[in-house]
C-alpha cells in the first residue's frame, strides 16, 4: 500500500499517520516530522527549513524533494508507505510521481481529512499550550491555513481526477476516524 493522508493543519494527520500506519504495516513518513528532528539536531537541513517553519511557510520545493526522495529510497519504504504531510505543491505531486515511476511504483490511495476551520484553530491553540511548538502562534496557526488552502487544497482535484481520493471526515475520537478511515481505503478499488 502506497498512500497519502492529506488534510489542513490541525486536521490530525499525524496521530492518524501513525495508527493508520501501524495497522496497515507500513512506514509512516511525515515531512513535518523529519523537518522537526533536524531543528532539533541542529543540522544544515534543519537550520534551512526552521525560519520558514516558524513563519508558517512551506520550506522550498527543492529543499523537500530532496529530503523525500532520500528518504523513500530507504529499505523499510520499499514494500509501501504513508506519506503524511507531502505533497504540499504542485510541484512536489510531479516529484513524487517521478519518486514512485523510477521505482516502478504507484500511488493506491489518497485519504483526506475533512473538518471545519474554525474547529481546527481551537484544536492547534489547545495543541501548542501542550506542545510549545513554536509555529503554534494564533497568527501562525491561521496563516498555515491560509497557505494550505492557496497551495495544498487543489492537490486534492488532481488526485480526484486520477480517481485516488477519498474524503473522510475527520471529527471525533482518534479510533473511530481511523476505522472510518480504513473503511474508505475498502471503497477504492484496491
Ligand atoms: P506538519 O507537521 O506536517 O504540519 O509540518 C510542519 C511544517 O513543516 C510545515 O508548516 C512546513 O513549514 C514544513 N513542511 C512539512 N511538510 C512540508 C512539505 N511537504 N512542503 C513544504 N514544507 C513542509
Amino acid at each position: 500500500m502506497r498512500m497519502l493522508l492529506m488534510g489542513p493543519p490541525g486536521a490530525g494527520k499525524g496521530t492518524q499517520a501513525k495508527v493508520l500506519a501501524d495497522r496497515l504495516g507500513i512506514p509512516a513518513v511525515s515531512t513535518g516530522d523529519i523537518f522537526r528532528a533536524n531543528v532539533k539536531d541542529e543540522t544544515e537541513l534543519g537550520l534551512e527549513a526552521k525560519r520558514y517553519m516558524d513563519a508558517g511557510n512551506y520550506v522550498p520545493d527543492e529543499v523537500t524533494n530532496a529530503m523525500v526522495r532520500d528518504r523513500l529510497s530507504e529499505a523499510d519504504a520499499g514494500e509501501g508507505f504513508l506519506l503524511d504531510g507531502y505533497p504540499r505543491t504542485l510541484p512536489q505531486v510531479g516529484t513524487l510521481d517521478d519518486i514512485l515511476a523510477d521505482h516502478g511504483h504507484q500511488l493506491n490511495a489518497v485519504v483526506a481529512l475533512v473538518a471545519d476551520t474554525d474547529v481546527l484553530v481551537d484544536r492547534m491553540l489547545r495543541r501548542s499550550k501542550v506542545d510549545g511548538r513554536s509555529d503554534d502562534s494564533e497568527e501562525v496557526i491561521r496563516h498555515r491555513q491560509e497557505v494550505y488552502a492557496a497551495e495544498t487544497k487543489p492537490l486534492l482535484r488532481v488526485y480526484a481526477q486520477r480517481g485516488l481520493l477519498v474524503e473522510v471526515d475527520g471529527v471525533g475520537e482518534i479510533a473511530e476516524v481511523s476505522e472510518r478511515v480504513l473503511a474508505a481505503l475498502k471503497t477504492l478499488d484496491g
